[in-house]
């Protein structure tokens, strides 16, 4: 056989050709000379194949990986090693060099490209969104029958600011275009679903309340021919708050804790502590506010009973003795709550 180029007839023939006429020819690598990368300038998100990617990387790694990503090997190369250098930046044009060593038919080739990447800075449909004050979704937060107090508010308006913050890692439209307080409550605009549900999820974990979405049709996407929707999210919160006393299914409770799973109550006379589901909600009666407890002494213990004196009539009154109340000492003072005429001693621990 002989090398069609040269005619040398001494080895083994790469497409016709022998080594040192294979090796003329030959790149180790194939890179446009010039590549284009639309970035943008707000989010340093780029636009791959059609699709905004939040690589939220430095210009000079974005020019990197642009280089990397454009790199295809020619066979039969072994082992390269590439380096690449930024040699010079105009603006947002970078001249780039591209080095290379590798093996190939078994001897060192180095060879080097020049290649010239373009950052072309421009805004990524999120941030424009961003930008104009777009939003999918309106969290709406009430109280039930009553107005939202100041801790509620202080409460629900950094579980927002928090969860929006770390959704805004993943999901460019986790933000907060607009607050607004209305006269009953508070309006929280929120750029997409799917950060709005988290967000009333985060403040359900943290006040509890019934969340109830309405999604309503707002138009048409021009380009994909999909509805838009932007959905309403009411959370409301219940008309009591910790501390104060219900009344479910005939049993007197206090509520402890206020969460997404239900409230956390505890009986006034077994002390049993139990979650209710929110969606008994409407078989809850309050019926007395943690304002109304009042402070009271022990007059008389029996085996079984209590005596304690009445807040307000100083008259005494008898009192079947539980676990809790068994234990207290006659002349110590009590916290007592009165409930449809009848008094009950609440242990500290609810307080
Ligand atoms: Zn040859
Ligand atoms: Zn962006």
């Amino acid at each position: 056989m002989f090398c069609v180029r040269c005619g040398s007839s001494d080895s083994e023939l790469y497409d016709g050709l022998c080594r040192d006429c294979f090796l003329e020819d030959y790149t180790i690598l194939s890179i446009p000379s010039g590549i284009e990368v639309y970035v943008c300038s707000h989010c340093h998100a780029k636009l791959i194949s059609g699709q905004w990617v939040d690589e939220g990387l430095p210009e000079e790694e974005i020019v990197y990986r642009a280089l990397e990503e454009n790199i295809s090997w020619e066979p039969p190369v072994e082992n390269p090693e590439i380096e690449l250098e930024i040699i010079q930046q105009r603006g947002t044009i970078y001249q780039c060099l591209v080095e290379v060593d590798a093996e190939v038919l078994g001897r060192m080739v180095s060879q080097e490209y020049g290649v010239e990447v373009r950052l072309t800075n421009t805004v990524c449909p999120a941030c424009s969104k961003q930008a104009s004050g777009y939003y999918e979704a309106v969290i709406q937060l009430r109280a039930d029958g009553r107005e939202l107090d100041k801790s509620e508010i202080e409460k629900a308006d950094l579980t927002v600011k928090r969860t929006l913050l770390k959704l805004s890692r993943r999901d460019k439209l986790a933000y907060l275009p607009q607050r607004i307080e209305v006269n009953e409550g508070i309006d929280y605009y929120i750029g997409s679903h799917k950060s709005a549900r988290k967000v009333v999820s985060a403040l359900r974990e943290e006040l509890g309340g019934i969340a109830r979405e309405s999604p309503r049709l707002m138009g048409q996407d021009r380009s994909s021919g999909k509805g838009l929707y932007r959905t309403w999210i009411s959370l409301r919160l219940p008309d009591f708050r910790r501390g104060d006393f219900l009344l479910h299914r005939d049993r007197m409770l206090t509520v402890l804790d206020l969460r997404k799973r239900g409230v956390s109550v505890k009986d006034l006379e077994t002390r049993d502590v139990k979650n209710i589901l929110w969606g008994e909600y409407e078989n809850i009666d309050l019926v007395a506010r943690a304002a109304d407890v009042k402070t009271t002494t022990v007059t008389a213990r029996s085996p079984g009973r209590i005596q304690v004196l009445h807040p307000e009539t100083y008259e005494p009154v008898d009192l079947e003795a539980d676990s809790y109340t068994s234990k207290l000492e006659i002349g110590e003072q009590v916290p007592v709550i009165e409930i449809k005429k009848r008094l009950y001693i609440i242990d500290e621990a609810e307080e």
